[in-house]
Formats: C-alpha cells, sequence, structure tokens
C-alpha cells in the first residue's frame, strides 16, 4: 500500500478533464461580453429546474442568497420565527435573520442528522399556541409568529419530508428546503408512492454551487428552485435591486446574480452530476463494506429506506475523534468537521440565550463527527487505506 496523500476532497482533477469545455465557455463571454444574465443564465436554469424536477430556477449569487431570497419570496417577516436544526452551516440562520426573522432550532434524527419530526411537532405544540382566527402559530414565550420551517439536507440526504411537510399544512408554515449540499439527492414520499428530488417538494428550496459542492461553480454561484410563480417573480425582483425592468424598482432588493460565465460553466458540470453521484454513492457502498467489521466502535452513515444520498460527505462517528483525526493527518489523508459547534452554542448567538444541553443529539454529533474523503474519482485503493488506517486508531483506542 502506498503512501500517498489522500486529499479530502480532490478538486483538481475534474477541472483538467473539463478544461477545454469550460474554456469553451469563457471565450464565447469575452466574445461578446455577456457577463450578466442573458441565455448562459437562462439556459442553466432551465437546465437545472429539469434537474430538480422543479418548475422554476432563479440563478443566484450564492447559496445563502439563495436561502435568504426564498425565506423572503416564501412571506417570512420581520419579527417571525423561522425554525431549523443547530447542526448546520451558519449560512441557513445568518439567512433567517437577514430576512428579519429569529432562528429558532429543533433537535436531529441521531441517525440521519436531519431535522426530527417529532421533535419539530413537539415544539409546535408544547411550546407554540395555534391560533384558528389567523391561522397562525405563536411561540408562547415571546408571542412571535413562527411562518417558516428550514430542514437542511445534510451531507447528501433529503430530511424526513413527508412528515415535516404534514406538519407544515397543519400549522401553516411555509417549507424552504437547506438543499445547498443535496443536488440529486431523493426522498421516496408515501403520499404518491414515488422518488421526489431535493428542491422540488418544499415551498422553494435553495442550493449552493460552492467550488466544493457536489455540483460547483468555479467561484461563486447558488440558484433557487420552487414551483410557485409569484416565488420565482418575488426572486427575480430580489436578485436585481428589485427592478422589474431597467431603473425601474417595485421593491428594494439586492445585488444576487448569477455570473453569466458561472452559469456557462455549471450547465457544462450540470451534464456529468449524473455520473458524479453515482460515484460518490459507490464509493460510500465501499466504505460501508469495508467498515462492517468494526461496528460498534464506528458509527456509519445511515441512509433510511426513503432515502437515496448523493453523499456530499461521508461522514463517520468515533468514539475520540481528536486522536483519529490527528492519525489520520499523520498518515497523509485529510478530513473535516461539519460542523465542530453546533450553532446554538456558537459566539454569534449568545444573544439568542441557548445553553448547553438544549440540544444534546445535534451537540453530542458536533463533538464524534468526522468527515473522511468523498468525492468522484476516490478509488477502492485509496479508500483501502482510509479504513486500514482508521481501524488502526480505533483499536489501538478500544
Ligand atoms: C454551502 C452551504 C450553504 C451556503 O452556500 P454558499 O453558496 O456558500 O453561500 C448553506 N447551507 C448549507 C447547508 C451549505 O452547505
Amino acid at each position: 500500500m502506498s503512501n500517498e496523500k489522500i486529499p479530502f476532497l480532490d478538486l483538481v482533477t475534474v477541472h483538467r478533464e473539463l478544461q477545454d469545455e469550460l474554456v469553451d465557455v469563457l471565450k464565447a463571454a469575452l466574445k461578446n461580453a455577456g457577463f450578466i444574465g442573458g441565455p448562459m443564465v437562462q439556459g442553466f436554469e432551465e437546465d437545472f429546474a429539469r434537474f430538480c424536477e422543479a418548475r422554476f430556477c432563479v440563478g443566484l449569487g450564492s447559496g445563502t442568497d439563495a436561502l435568504r431570497f426564498a425565506l423572503i419570496a416564501a412571506g417570512v417577516k420581520s419579527g417571525d420565527i423561522v425554525i431549523t436544526v443547530p447542526n448546520t452551516f451558519i449560512a441557513t440562520t445568518e439567512a433567517i435573520s437577514q430576512a428579519g426573522a429569529r432562528p429558532d432550532f429543533v433537535d436531529i434524527d441521531p441517525r440521519t442528522y436531519a431535522m426530527d419530526p417529532g421533535k419539530l411537532r413537539e415544539y409546535l405544540e408544547h411550546t407554540c399556541r395555534w391560533n384558528p382566527k389567523t391561522r397562525q402559530v405563536t411561540h408562547n414565550a415571546t408571542g412571535k409568529p413562527v411562518t417558516a420551517v428550514v430542514p437542511v439536507h445534510l451531507y447528501g440526504q433529503m430530511a424526513d419530508m413527508d412528515a415535516i411537510l404534514d406538519l407544515a399544512t397543519q400549522y401553516n408554515l411555509k417549507v424552504v428546503e437547506d438543499a445547498c449540499q443535496a443536488q440529486g439527492a431523493e426522498y421516496f414520499s408515501q403520499i404518491d408512492s414515488r422518488w421526489h428530488k431535493a428542491g422540488s417538494m418544499g415551498h422553494a428550496a435553495a442550493f449552493s454551487f460552492y467550488p466544493g459542492k457536489n455540483l460547483g461553480a468555479c467561484g461563486e454561484a447558488g440558484a433557487m428552485t420552487t414551483n410557485d410563480e409569484q416565488v420565482t417573480h418575488t426572486c427575480r425582483l430580489l436578485r436585481d435591486h428589485g427592478q422589474s425592468k431597467k431603473y425601474f424598482h417595485d421593491i428594494e432588493g439586492y445585488n444576487g446574480r448569477l455570473d453569466a460565465i458561472q452559469a456557462g460553466f455549471l450547465r457544462v458540470k450540470l451534464r456529468h452530476l449524473g455520473t458524479w453521484n453515482e460515484q460518490r454513492r459507490q464509493a460510500a457502498e465501499r466504505y460501508d463494506k469495508l467498515f462492517a467489521g468494526v461496528q460498534g466502535l464506528l458509527t456509519v452513515p445511515h441512509q433510511p429506506s426513503w432515502a437515496r444520498s448523493v453523499y456530499h460527505l461521508y461522514v463517520i462517528q468515533v468514539e475520540d475523534r481528536a486522536r483519529l483525526q490527528q492519525k489520520l493527518t499523520d498518515v497523509g489523508i485529510g478530513t473535516g468537521i461539519h460542523y465542530p459547534v453546533a450553532l446554538h452554542l456558537t459566539k454569534a448567538y449568545e444573544h439568542l440565550g441557548y445553553h448547553v444541553g438544549d440540544f444534546p443529539i445535534a451537540e453530542r454529533s458536533a463533538a464524534h463527527i468526522l468527515s473522511i474523503p468523498m468525492f468522484p474519482g476516490l478509488t477502492s485503493d485509496q479508500q483501502e487505506r482510509v479504513v486500514t488506517e482508521t481501524m488502526k486508531s480505533i483499536a489501538v483506542y478500544g
């Protein structure tokens, strides 16, 4: 077995392979100086909506823009409460705050790391009050209306959408999917007995095309998908200073457009996304098999029968995470932690008044999770080495 380094993520190879096609996009844009809007953006929006099985897609500057605009377009207002999970990237809660709302959390399912619908129900039933006249649910302690929920499809696997959408209908909540890590993930709905793509089930969904995501731009980019025409219209306004036509501003908006060059790059890459996601699934299956012997000392990702993950990350749990991460670093294997601090305990949210122990499952997972190398093109030899080194570390520990 060689001692070559194994990166956590290899972004170089794919760009070498696609170089000619990507350079063609750049040349086409330079030829007519079409940098903002235009056919490349529109073409990508159509392709990506089709890929997500959603009616509409609006190309945006980042996943954070997509979350913020989706929430505003879905009707979230200043003074609202929006519910999400504590184990996500801070962009989820930044978007909630920047839409004027206060983020509130419910704990996660320990096996899937996604929002636990039972905890969401508990929150709505025990800390809120339903007003049948206004058809609004109000948070008892603060008197604020709870208007939306943001399930995060973490690590490439969708949250339990049937249960979440059912509660959302019952309590008149908008559902904005944080699908930033889940381009192409699927969920099997019991309602119509078929698979649904991430970005097609909620009122709106946000995608990030940050370079390291399953579909990544060569810079910053994002998109919002929805089946709702009004949400689409509002997001188009919000991304472009509220303009319905040049210098006629229907509302005050933002500068949140998708670059034409990035849209062109994304269009090229989108054609490969199905293959790349399949390669990630195969790599995940190989890890599952290789780790089968060490169950008990190590937890592998859990994929419920209703989920088809696209394995943005392959996340394991071990008792002594610091030790394992150090061991892997020592032998040249890259790892990551997504994420080391649950958001309710992060400094930026001190003012929300949460304490250690408020969301024990998210806190426990933050202390034990480790993301190991996962990307299309990861070889079985590399995976065997990752697993061997991991087993060596935890066997000595045990
Ligand atoms: C990447 C990511 C975002 C933010 O996307 P940007 O394009 O970096 O703004 C939001 N939520 C989650 C879960 C993410 O992984």
